[in-house]
C-alpha cells in the first residue's frame, strides 16, 4: 500500500501514518520527493485498507498496489483450473453446454427437458427450484419438491445438475439431494454470510456477475468463497445493467478475456439472461464461444410459449440442437472441443 501525502504535510502527520502502519505489523518506506511524500508500507498489505488511513490528518490518499484477491488469482495459479463435476471437466479443453427450463415446474416438464438436453448433446442440466423473482407475487419456484422432480428426470439420464441456492437454510437440503453444482445468482453475488457459507463444502460453485458489478468485486466475491477452502468455483458473465433498454442486459464479452487473464477459474457466459430474447441467443453463444468462454447456461424449454418464467428467452428442443451443431465448429477452430 501507498499513502501519499499532501503538499504542506508535517513531521509528526508523517509519523502518525508510519506508527499506524507498525502497530500492523509492516514496515514503513518514507520516499520524499521534491512535490510530494510517499510511504509505503511493506509486508503483507491485505491487513491494510485505504480507509485506515484516508482520514489522517496530512494524507491526500492511499491506495492498495497488490491485488486483494489471492487464491483465485491466476499469480497464485497460473495454470488454468479444470473443475471435475461428476467426471465432467469444466475449464478444460472440452466446452461445456448447461442447458434446461429456468424453472422446474411439473415431473413431465422437467422430464421432457432432460431427454431433449441429452438428444442435444449437452452434459449437464440447470434449472432453478428456488426462483429469485423481482415481484414477490411471481411464481417463486417449486421448491423442494422441485428439487426432487429435477433429480429424477436428471437421474435417468445421469446428467449432473445445477440449480441456484438462494438461501443458506436449504444448503443442507441441496446437500442432502445431491446437487451438484450450486448457483449463486445475480442477485446474491454479495450476499457474503452465503458466500461464506458454500466456501465450507466442496461442491462446485457457479457465481454469476452482480448485475452491476465490477469485475474486481465479482473477483473479491469468487475470493470469499475461496476463502473458505472451496475452490470449484466458475465465474458466470450473465450480462450488465447499462443505459440500454433494447435488451434485457449487455453481455459483457470483454469479461471473458479479462477473466481469463486474472484468474485460473472457468468462465461460462449465460446468454439467455443477458439479450432476454431467444432470437439473441445463437448470436451471444456464438461470440461467447468464440471469446474463449468455457462453457455455456442457458436456457431451453420444452415448449417455450408455455413457460412459467423466462419464456421469451428459452430456446425450444430444436433451436438448442442447432446450436450445439453451430457451436461445435467454433470450438474446433479455436481448438477446442464440444
Ligand atoms: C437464472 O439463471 O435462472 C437466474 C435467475 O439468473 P440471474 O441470477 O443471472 O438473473
Ligand atoms: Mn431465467
Amino acid at each position: 500500500m501507498i499513502i501519499i501525502m499532501n503538499r504542506d504535510v508535517t513531521e509528526s502527520q508523517i509519523e502518525t501514518v508510519v506508527s499506524r502502519i507498525r502497530d500492523f505489523g509492516l514496515d514503513a518506506n518514507i520516499s520524499r520527493g521534491t512535490e510530494r511524500t510517499v510511504i509505503g508500507a511493506i509486508g503483507d498489505e491485505r491487513k491494510l485498507d485505504p480507509e485506515m488511513f484516508d482520514s489522517l490528518p496530512g494524507v491526500e490518499y492511499s491506495m492498495h498496489i497488490v491485488k486483494q484477491y489471492k487464491i483465485v488469482s491466476r499469480e497464485s495459479h497460473p495454470l488454468d483450473t479444470v473443475i471435475d463435476i461428476r467426471g465432467i471437466p469444466l475449464g478444460g479443453r472440452q466446452v461445456q453446454i448447461i442447458a434446461g427450463p429456468c424453472s422446474v415446474e411439473t415431473q413431465e416438464q422437467m422430464d421432457a427437458s432432460a431427454q431433449y438436453v441429452v438428444d442435444a448433446g449437452c452434459r449437464l442440466m440447470r434449472g432453478g427450484a428456488f426462483k429469485p423473482r423481482t415481484s414477490p407475487y411471481a411464481f417463486q419456484g417449486k421448491g423442494v419438491e422441485g428439487l426432487d422432480m429435477f433429480e429424477r428426470a436428471a437421474g435417468k439420464h445421469n446428467l449432473p445438475i445445477v440449480t441456484e441456492l438462494m438461501d443458506v437454510r436449504m444448503l443442507d437440503t441441496f446437500l442432502e439431494r445431491g446437487v451438484d453444482v450450486i448457483q449463486i445468482g445475480t442477485r446474491n453475488m454479495q450476499n457474503f454470510d452465503l458466500l461464506k457459507e458454500v466456501g465450507k463444502i466442496n461442491t462446485p460453485v457457479i457465481l454469476k456477475r452482480g448485475m452491476s458489478a465490477t469485475i474486481s468485486e465479482w473477483l473479491m466475491s469468487a475470493e470469499y468463497v475461496a476463502a473458505g477452502g472451496n475452490h470449484n468455483i466458475i465465474f458466470c458473465e450473465r450480462g450488465i445493467r447499462t443505459f440500454e433498454t433494447a435488451y434485457r442486459n449487455v453481455l459483457d464479452v470483454t469479461a471473458i478475456p479479462v477473466l481469463k487473464r486474472e484468474t485460473h477459474l472457468p468462465v461460462i457466459i449465460d446468454p439467455s439472461h443477458a439479450g432476454g430474447k431467444a432470437w439473441m441467443v445463437p448470436a451471444l453463444s456464438r461470440a461467447a464461444i468464440a471469446a474463449g468462454a468455457d462453457g455455456l447456461l442457458v436456457e431451453m424449454h420444452p415448449n417455450p410459449v408455455d413457460a412459467w418464467c423466462d419464456a421469451d428467452q428459452a430456446l425450444n428442443p430444436s433451436e438448442l440442437k442447432d446450436l450445439m451443431g453451430v457451436l461445435k465448429q467454433i470450438a474446433q477452430a479455436i481448438g477446442r472441443d464440444l
